[in-house]
């Protein structure tokens, strides 16, 4: 038995999380959990499942549901987040937070060693190094959930990592990948909400529209796989059925397919190195029928070839990326700005900010506020 703590619950990765538990409830267990604002949500998750501990992100919700449900215990906000992290009586944390706040909820698990399925990509990309220094030092296991990453580490199973030529990542090109440039200019949250294959949180969905979430997952991928960013490579792939690729120095390209479904790379973070049965619909691949690849085109996607530079540069580049990004991408879906100052203010940042190193945790909150702060009075320009 497998003892879990679900961070993000009500959000799509930790919906899925929960169905892939109740699919094994023989093999796994929940034994705390968060969620945001979602306090319905969390309701339902609690006539389902006996958890012992629960986080939600406002105080107030906090103290009236520890009245409601005086048998579990209630905590809030960044702090409940770390203490969930840190309780002692369980196995693996699932950290399916979005954003930056996932961050330091990975760190306290690794401290205080617990291993961890990593659906929350921002935790390596902004903190990759101190990640990895902490994953040796406390001799831990981070599990990808990211399908990606999933596909990798899976088709890296049973080879050697000095025989990998390259990595190979697929890409879908998310909801605009038939729009031009100009057409770009005009589209709307709905617009960039309808991503073709995958059915995400509303975050993500915009981060796959401008291809962020691509280049985050190129910087996901050097730091779980300790592969050089010029051994990392995107295809694009419109089906969403290879779901990435490793190329090995004998010229044998190992593939990892499946439906388009979060559910099986949850649950291989969960049983690896066992596969389980899974109740799910089989790939017919003689239905799909064809496969397309493409190179893709960075001046359509300038994000991607941004996250290659920031993630080769590193020390507070790709942090700074991300918290512009986390700001801009909220204010997008807003309604605050158009979808193209999503870029424009990731470049501008990237290119201002002083470079400077993030030996400690301190040095990336500063990384993280300096970008926070940046994108707030550029949107609040635009406002006004
Ligand atoms: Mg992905």
């Amino acid at each position: 038995m497998k003892r879990l703590v679900l961070l993000g619950a009500s959000g799509s990765i930790g919906k899925q999380t929960l169905d892939v538990v109740k699919q094994h409830p023989d093999l796994f267990s929940i034994e705390a959990l968060s969620v945001g604002k979602n306090i319905e949500s969390l309701k339902e998750i609690l006539s389902d499942f006996d958890i012992k501990e629960v986080c939600v992100q406002q105080q107030e919700d906090c103290e009236i549901l520890q009245k409601e449900y005086p048998s579990i215990h209630f905590t809030y906000g960044e702090d409940g987040l770390k203490y969930l992290s840190e309780l002692e009586e369980y196995d693996v944390l699932v950290n399916a937070l979005v954003g930056f706040v996932g961050f330091m909820p990975t760190l306290s698990a690794i401290r205080h060693k617990h291993d961890v399925a990593l659906a929350n990509k921002e935790t390596l990309v902004v903190g990759g190094e101190l990640i990895k220094r902490a994953l040796e030092e406390y001799g831990c296991k981070l599990y990808p959930i990211d399908s990606e990453h999933s596909a990798i580490f899976q088709c890296l199973q049973g080879n050697r990592s000095e025989d990998v030529k390259r990595l190979i990542i697929t890409a879908s090109g998310g909801a605009f990948r038939e729009k031009t440039r100009d057409e770009l200019k005009d589209v709307t949250l709905a617009d960039a909400l309808a991503h073709p294959n995958w059915s995400m949180g509303d975050k993500i969905t915009v981060d796959c529209a401008n291809m962020m979430n691509k280049g985050f997952e190129v910087i996901e991928a050097h730091w779980l796989f300790d592969m050089p960013f010029e051994k990392i490579d995107v295809v694009m792939h419109q089906e969403s059925i290879v779901h990435s690729m490793v190329e090995y120095v004998d010229g044998s390209v190992m593939a990892q397919m499946g439906t388009p479904d979060m559910r099986l790379p949850i649950q291989y973070a969960l049983s690896y190195p066992d596969r389980f049965e899974r109740k799910a619909d089989a790939l017919d691949l003689c239905s799909v029928g064809e496969l397309h690849f493409k190179e893709p085109d960075v001046r359509r996607y300038p994000l991607l070839a941004l996250a290659y530079q920031c993630g080769e540069k590193g020390g507070n580049k790709p942090a700074v990326m991300n918290a512009v990004n986390d700001v801009a991408n909220e204010a997008f879906r807003n309604g605050e700005i158009p979808f193209l100052m999503i870029e424009d203010l990731i470049i501008t940042a990237v290119n201002t900010v002083p470079f400077k190193k993030i030996e400690t945790v301190e040095d990336l909150l500063e990384a993280n506020k300096w970008g926070h702060q940046f994108a707030l009075e550029k949107i609040k320009g635009v406002k006004q």
